[in-house]
């Protein structure tokens, strides 16, 4: 039979679940598909640059060749970019990769890896192809990371520690670590203990928020910083993101990597995204306008929201755990697209990433709507 098939663990594992494309909801509704706005992925509501779009259509031409499997020029900018030597970086398939390798590379069954609830789905997912053992930390009553608890959990788990996740900011939640915190959770973890810290959303720190993790790989061999290109530089659809550490973690990713991980397109599409400011400044001037714009009408409408330092923001849309399912239909109905979390423990709530400001404000008018409605044929 072929359940006899297959490991154990793998059987185990929840295959993830994304945002809902727009084609599907359009068919599932009758809904023209033009109308349909979406807010579910975190993607960036600019799109692509017009400088990566540039960039792909030059190196199409050159597709029948592999692609570098180096990607010694990426890699050289990348380096100029961060103040890293160019063998400090792993490129990978979506920072989701490096995320992958990374559990691949340190731990194997009966290991503990070590995140947060709440934390970004990923991590379990990771956790369980290599089949370790997850370790769900409770999340802080802000809903954030609870970095003492987190060292806690490591310290209890000893040797089989083997790695720890953390993401600042944190998807879905929007939470955010101080620096220094995070600074002395490094240092504290055991020194076979590797850290990764997430930086997919790194772009969208506000001035104020932001600290050199560059410096932290630099001190720490345990350390992994992952980045994205998905978020702030707009090319989701490309899957490209890297992780930054010293030679010995970065050879061990590169060890079980695949050898062309990152296609020539993407590898194009990134160098000219980092080389176009521009485009991140209005991208982040957007989402700063955007977060504004949303978060006052929740408090208009006299919903809880979590304050957010990604481009998207969790708000709560009412008090069972059907809410959130409830709450989702209504918008998919409307022809508005956003992440329903009750996989991530968070049923009344819903992920909405944020937009350009006219799709913020649609989102803004059909929650209006649906509100209004609910209470209308509530007693
Ligand atoms: C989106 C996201 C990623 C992964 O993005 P990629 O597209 O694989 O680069 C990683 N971590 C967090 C927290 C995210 O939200």
């Amino acid at each position: 039979m072929t359940a006899k098939i297959g490991l154990k663990h793998v059987h185990a594992i929840a295959p993830y679940v994304g945002g809902k494309p727009i084609s599907e909801v359009a068919r599932q509704f009758g809904l023209d598909e033009n109308k349909i706005i979406k807010l579910a992925s975190n993607e960036n509501p600019l799109g692509m640059p017009q400088s990566a779009k540039e960039a792909i259509l030059k190196a199409a031409a050159d597709l029948g060749r592999y692609p570098d499997s180096n990607a010694f020029h990426l890699k050289d900018i990348l380096s100029l970019h961060l103040g890293v030597s160019p063998d400090w970086i792993t490129l990978g398939n979506g920072s989701n990769d490096i995320l992958e390798l990374t559990a691949r590379a340190v731990a194997q069954r009966d290991d503990a890896i070590i995140f947060s609830k709440h934390a970004f789905a990923v991590y379990p997912l990771a956790t369980q192809a290599v089949g370790a053992r997850a370790v769900e930390v409770p999340a802080t009553s802000a809903y954030g990371h609870d970095l003492d608890a987190m060292l806690a959990a490591v310290k209890r788990e000893s040797s089989a520690a083997k790695l720890v996740f953390i993401a600042n900011p944190n998807n879905p939640t929007g939470s955010y670590l101080q620096a220094d915190a995070i600074e002395q959770f490094i240092a504290a973890v055991p020194s076979e203990t590797v850290v990764v810290l997430d930086e997919a959303y790194n772009e969208y720190l506000l001035p104020e928020q932001r600290y050199n993790s560059m410096e932290w790989v630099r001190r720490f061999p345990n350390l992994m910083v992952s980045r994205s290109f998905s978020k702030a530089y707009g090319l989701a659809g490309l899957r490209i993101g890297y992780g930054i550490a010293q030679t010995h973690l970065t050879n061990l990713l590169n060890r079980i990597r695949q050898p062309f991980n990152v296609n020539s397109l993407a590898q194009a599409a990134a160098i000219a995204a980092l080389g176009d400011p521009a485009f991140l400044k209005k991208g982040f001037d957007l989402n700063r306008a955007g977060y504004t714009q949303l978060t006052q009408a929740f408090e208009k409408m006299g919903l809880d929201y979590l304050p957010s330092s990604g481009n998207f923001v969790l708000v709560k849309v009412g008090s069972d755990l059907e809410a959130g399912a409830r709450f989702n239909l209504a918008l998919l109905k409307r022809g508005i697209i956003v992440r329903p979390v009750a996989n991530y423990g968070l049923p009344e709530w819903l992920r909405i990433s944020i937009g350009l400001t006219e799709e913020n404000a649609a989102l803004i008018t059909a929650m209006e709507h649906i509100l209004l409605v609910e209470n209308q044929v509530s007693p």
